[in-house]
Order: structure tokens, then C-alpha cells, then sequence
């Protein structure tokens, strides 16, 4: 069966980074189509507007969005075009494995595979905050946790968990101090996790969770939580096992999902055939795991990690001297 999927190129390094992934995915031949789309510098160059109803219509028809870092241009009436793609379709989980990889010069070259499923809609990020007095010297934060929001999330990552095979899910909050809010969260989390009797569920406290992350990290497997808290430890997950190289992330909604490399354009090295495109390849992994193909997910990911352990290519980020190009033919060689 055919699958169409909506193709946003994307700007800076993110045409190269494209199609170095498609390459990869051609060579699988697995009935994939592709629809491009415009969104961002390229969009507003071509169109006019940074997120054309075409690009939201492609998405929406297609449901499923494979998307390269876009710039998105100061004074434009958009504060960020990917949290403008998140509202209009709610795409309400955010999840972002970060997996041990062999010759990343890592911290943690083995043992680590952690899955973050981070809330995505409300929490701490609902607005911007507000000064209270005349002189802008004090300010407030507005928190919004509800049943549903927390709900849809914890149920996500323990679908995830069961679908995907994975043991343990950590709940992190800070219920003790933000008792009504983060308590929210742990108190419906805790009625989720009683549904699926046959997965272990710990809590954590966010601050005891980043020290354990820091000195222990193959202790976590699935970590389910609030938006502030996934932000930051989704970004300390990718720290431990290698950074911004090798980090997919995907949005996931109820009627569309986008995957993604979590880095942004790197302007620094757009152009120069520099750039790793192993994280919106494993990002295209994570796709083929939400188009029931696990197995040509992991198809994928031994290849980029058979392709890491023989230094085949590899570009300079990873300390090697091949190009963007060269390493996807490198992975595409060994599948
Ligand atoms: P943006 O404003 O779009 O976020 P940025 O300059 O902040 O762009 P990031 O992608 O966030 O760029 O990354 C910061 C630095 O990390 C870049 O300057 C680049 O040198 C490096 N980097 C990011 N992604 C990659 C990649 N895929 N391959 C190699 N180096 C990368
Ligand atoms: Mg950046």
C-alpha cells in the first residue's frame, strides 16, 4: 500500500539533511510518496508567507509530516513557525528517544535508551507571563494542568511503552512544592498507570530525575511529564548520549504527527555539505514506527548504527571527513 507523506525541505542545512534521508528511505523501497510542502524562509521566499494553508492543508490531508528545521524571521507576526505547526493541529506529545550510539564521543556511548514523552500543549508554556507592576520589576507565570491534558499524555506513553515492548515508565512531577498543579498531573498519572498493571510505573521528583540521569542513567526507560520539565530533560537525554546530531523528535497529535531533527538550521554550515543527517534519519525511524513498520524502523536504526561502528563516512561533528551526502550512502549501503 501506497503512503503519502508531506515533505517540508525545510532551510539552512535542512534541504541537505532531506535529502540525504530520502536517499536512505528510497533505498528501503518502501511504497513512500512524497508531497512536498513550504514552510519558513523557503515558504516566505516562494509564497510570501511562512506557513502557506497549502503546507497545513498537505499535512492535514496526509497526516503524517517529515520536516527539516525552518528559520523563522524575526517580526514576521509568528514567535516560532514549529510551535505555530504544534497548535494548529495539537499535536499534544512530544517524544524524543535518546539512544547510546557507538564513536559519538559521548558521555554515555552504551547503555543508555530512554524514550521522553513530554506534554506539549499546557503546563508552564501556555502564555509568556505577565509584569504585575507599573515598573516591570515583578512578574507571574500562569500554569494550566488539566485531567485531559495529563491524561492524553501518560495514556500516550504508556501505549507507547506497550506497544514498543518497553518495561518502566518514570512519572516525573514536583508534586510536593506545586501541589495543585504537578499533583494534578501525578494524581491522574497514578489512575492511568493502574490500567496497565503489566508495566512497572515510578515516580521521581524532576530535580532528584536529573541528578539520577546524570549519574545513572540506564536505570530510566519511558519518562512521561510536564511540558517545562520534558523540555529540559529531553535536552539533558540528548546531552548524555552524543547532542544535537543524532536527536529525532516527533509532535503527535490525533489526526497528524511530524517528525523531526530536534536541531535547528545551523546557518554556520548550511551549504557545505557538513552537516549530520542522522537525526532527521532516525526522526524518519521514529515515523515508520508510528506507520506500523517497526520492523523497518529497526531496519533503519541498525543500519546508522552499523554504519556509526565502522566509522563509514561519518561527517566532521562525529570526527570524521566524510560529507552529508557520503554518510547517507554509507547507511543506505547496509541495509
Ligand atoms: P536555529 O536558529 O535554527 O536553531 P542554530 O544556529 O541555533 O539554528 P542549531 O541547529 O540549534 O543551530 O545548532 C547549534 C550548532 O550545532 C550549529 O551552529 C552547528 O554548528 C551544530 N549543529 C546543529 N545541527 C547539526 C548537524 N545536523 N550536523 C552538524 N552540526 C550541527
Ligand atoms: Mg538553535
Amino acid at each position: 500500500m501506497t503512503q503519502t507523506i508531506t515533505v517540508i525541505r525545510g532551510d539552512g542545512i535542512g534541504p541537505e539533511i532531506m535529502d540525504a534521508t530520502l536517499h536512505v528511505l528510497d533505498t528501503m523501497q518502501l511504497g513512500l510518496k512524497y508531497e512536498y510542502a513550504d514552510a519558513g524562509l523557503a515558504a516566505m521566499e516562494k509564497h510570501g508567507e511562512l506557513l502557506p494553508a497549502a503546507t497545513l492543508e498537505s499535512i492535514r490531508r496526509n497526516a503524517i509530516a517529515l520536516k527539516s528545521p525552518l528559520t523563522t524571521p524575526v517580526g514576521e507576526g509568528f514567535s516560532s513557525i514549529n510551535v505555530a505547526l504544534r497548535r494548529h493541529f495539537d499535536l499534544y506529545a512530544n517524544v524524543r528517544p535518546a539512544k547510546s550510539f557507538p564513536n559519538t564521543k559521548s558521555r554515555f556511548p552504551s547503555g543508555v535508551d530512554i524514550v521522553t514523552v513530554r506534554e506539549n500543549t499546557e503546563g508552564a508554556y501556555i502564555g509568556e507571563g505577565q509584569s504585575i507592576t507599573e515598573d516591570g520589576e515583578t512578574a507571574t507565570l500562569m500554569q494550566k494542568v488539566t485531567r485531559k491534558g495529563s491524561e492524553r499524555i501518560v495514556r500516550y506513553a504508556f501505549d507507547l511503552a506497550r506497544r514498543t515492548g518497553r518495561k518502566k515508565i518514570t512519572v516525573v512531577h514536583k508534586a510536593n512544592i506545586l501541589k495543585t498543579t504537578s499533583g494534578l498531573f501525578l494524581k491522574v498519572a497514578r489512575e492511568v498507570a493502574a490500567q496497565y498493571p503489566e508495566i512497572e510505573c515510578n515516580e521521581m521528583i524532576v530535580d532528584n530525575t536529573c541528578m539520577q540521569l546524570v549519574m545513572r542513567p540506564e536505570q530510566f526507560d519511558v519518562i512521561v511529564t510536564t511540558n517545562l520539565f520534558g523540555d529540559i530533560i529531553s535536552d539533558l537525554c540528548a546531552g548524555l548520549v552524543g547532542g544535537l546530531g543524532l536527536a529525532p523528535g516527533a509532535n503527535i497529535g490525533v489526526d497528524a504527527a511530524i517528525f523531526e531533527a530536534v536541531h535547528g538550521t545551523a546557518p554556520d554550515i548550511a551549504g557545505k555539505g557538513l552537516a549530520n543527517p542522522c537525526a532527521l534519519i532516525l526522526g524518519a525511524a521514529q515515523m515508520l514506527d508510528h506507520l506500523g513498520k517497526p520492523d523497518q524502523a529497526q531496519r533503519l536504526r541498525e543500519a546508522v548504527i552499523a554504519t556509526l561502528e565502522a566509522k563509514d563516512s561519518l561527517t566532521p561533528d562525529l570526527g570524521g571527513d566524510g560529507d552529508t551526502m557520503a554518510f547517507a550512502r554509507a547507511i543506505a549501503n547496509r541495509l
